[in-house]
């Protein structure tokens, strides 16, 4: 039985288990939010390190569209419009995720469990990461607060996706988010019990029955059946007690869903407190005031549209207690800090046939226990190709938050020479789409092409024309003016 409001068709057991979940007040306004399609807002999070790094002027590049920011998450800002991203050169340079709002609660979170402190060797496992929102978030605040936002930070991002086709979509915007120090595996949630105690936070963004997003994608509402809800919650339970002994004594698990019931919800995370030694933890209240977030009465946080400016999303923190233990095998240490300052010695180079890739020393010994427990997608950062005397640039440097660091290591290593031309719109666009592209008094060889200090892609001069290094699988395949 569904019920018929203005625009939308709500199911009558939604709305039962709605009111169940979230009282009678609260679930009014939801269903009020839901069938008059009240508007969606469109979001950007800018990609700091980046901007940062390369970009300057940004506010003058953003400033016709920003309309205001997110109140829980520092660099992400509601739009007044929804202009297409895919035409944008530094949307595809990675400058800036596109996400909804109550996603980036994480902000919050981090800042309640570490404080603002600068904290390090941390192992972060991103559970169900594609396409790679949450995991880019984490990307942000690893190195927002390591200790030195300029240098890579000894910390690790593990973002894994149990679907293969996911998997590399979600490899692929960690590469245009440009971190080094994110590894991504496509692994089932229990191959993870090969890593006991390995990490300490571990975020865990379940596969839900998707009532949060009943706006964004309509065919959720006709999708949603309460089977389904019960189906969803079992696995979700499944997912908790594959993940939890990776997850050392001390460390904290964030779940979240984009649901509002309290199956997917609070009675899972009452689940994890009776069937473990866990203990809820409760945010300061002040971290999230005059939001409109709503605290549940198991102790999860809830975005609920028609309170707060963003899609459906729930949040629980639960620490595990106990001692922390230290991963131990083969008597690997939890992973050092960067002890040494010059460049070369910075990076560690793994050579794989032609292709070269850069990580940071300090992650090693962590992406050793990985490669040898789980399957990895990507890891590092892919710098080059070697074609017999030639080395290649990879597309990925182009995109890489270290791309000077790792210029400095390529000149002394391979006598690599980083020759950058700043282009306009219409040719980082026309390089996008793959058109030729030719600029008078150019050098030969390799050229980076930069767009507002980005890089958007390399191509190689020739002489009387140029190669376009771009991978097929990033053209841009839509005409543009
Ligand atoms: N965290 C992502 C982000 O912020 O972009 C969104 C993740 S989405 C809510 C849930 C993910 O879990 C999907 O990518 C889905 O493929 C994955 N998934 C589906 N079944 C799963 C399972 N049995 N175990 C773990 N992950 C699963």
């Amino acid at each position: 039985m569904i019920s018929k409001s203005s625009e939308v068709y709500l199911p009558n057991d939604f709305k039962n288990l709605s009111v169940e979940s979230l009282g009678e007040e609260i679930a009014d306004k939801l269903f009020a939010a839901l069938e008059t399609n009240s508007a969606r807002s469109t979001c950007i999070r800018l990609n700091r390190q980046k901007l940062n790094s390369f970009l300057t002027g940004e506010s003058e590049l953003f400033k016709d569209i920003i309309h205001e920011p997110v109140p829980w998450c520092k660099d992400a800002f509601y739009l007044n419009s929804h202009p297409n991203f895919t035409l944008d050169p530094i949307f595809n340079s990675g400058g800036y995720y596109v996400q909804d709002a109550s996603c980036m609660f994480m902000e919050i979170v981090w800042e309640y469990i570490f404080g603002k402190e600068k904290v390090n060797n941390l192992k972060v496992l991103d559970l169900c990461a594609a396409p790679g929102g949450k995991t880019t978030l984490l990307s942000s605040l690893i190195h927002k607060y390591s200790d030195n936002e300029s240098d890579m930070p000894a910390s690790l991002l593990v973002a894994n996706e149990v679907i293969g086709s996911r998997a590399l979509i979600l490899a692929d915007n960690v590469s245009k988010w440009g971190d080094i120090n994110t590894v991504v595996t496509n692994n089932d949630p229990s191959h993870f019990s090969r890593l006991n105690n390995f990490f300490d936070l571990i975020a865990v963004d379940a596969p839900c029955s998707g009532e949060g997003m009943f706006r964004k994608n309509p065919a959720a509402i006709s999708e949603w059946s309460l089977a389904n809800v019960n189906m969803c919650a079992a696995r979700q339970k499944r997912i908790l007690k594959d993940i939890w002994p990776a997850l050392n004594a001390g460390g904290v698990l964030i779940y979240s869903t984009c649901t509002f019931n309290h199956y997917e919800n609070d009675d899972n995370i009452r689940y994890i407190l009776d069937e473990y030694d866990a203990s809820l933890l409760m945010l300061d209240e002040s971290l999230y005031k005059d939001t409109g977030i709503i605290k549940t009465s198991g102790g999860g946080y809830q975005f609920v549209p028609g309170f707060t400016n963003g899609e459906g999303q729930y949040f629980a923190l639960i620490r595990k207690n106990g001692i922390p233990t230290n991963f131990n095998e083969n008597g690997a240490k939890r992973s050092e800090k960067n002890q040494n300052k010059t460049v070369s010695s910075n990076f560690y180079e793994e050579q794989k046939g032609d292709l070269i890739k850069l990580y940071p020393k300090c992650v090693k010994q962590s992406v050793d226990i990985l490669k040898k427990n789980l399957r990895i997608i990507s890891s590092g950062t892919a710098v080059g190709v070697i074609k017999g005397k030639d080395f290649v640039p990879h597309a990925d440097l182009a995109l890489s938050l270290y791309r000077e660091l790792a210029n400095a290591y390529l000149q002394e290593k391979y006598k690599f020479s980083n020759i950058c031309i700043e282009i306009s719109k219409k040719e980082a666009l026309a390089y996008l789409t793959k058109e030729p592209l030719f600029f008078n008094n150019m050098p030969k060889g390799y050229i980076l092409l930069t767009y507002n200090g980005l890089g958007i892609g390399y191509i190689k001069n020739i002489g009387n024309r140029t190669n376009n290094l771009l991978p097929n699988a990033r053209r841009i395949r839509m005409a543009y003016e």
